[in-house]
């Protein structure tokens, strides 16, 4: 298990919503109120496109 590998919690920047992500997501993550696409998969760590509020372990 790659100790890189985190949940975080991501906030919408765009309706607010919280949502957790995993960050190394294979495929994009869209927020599920709005659909803004929150997180991007970039075959590795994906890229935040949001805020990140906290990280989880
Ligand atoms: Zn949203």
């Amino acid at each position: 298990m790659d100790t890189n590998s985190k949940f975080l919690k991501l906030k919408c920047k765009k309706c607010k919503n919280e949502q957790i992500v995993f960050n190394k997501a294979s495929r994009p993550v869209n927020c599920l109120v709005c659909g803004e696409k929150i997180l991007e998969s970039t075959g590795g760590k994906s890229k935040i496109k949001t805020t990140i509020l906290e990280v989880l372990d």
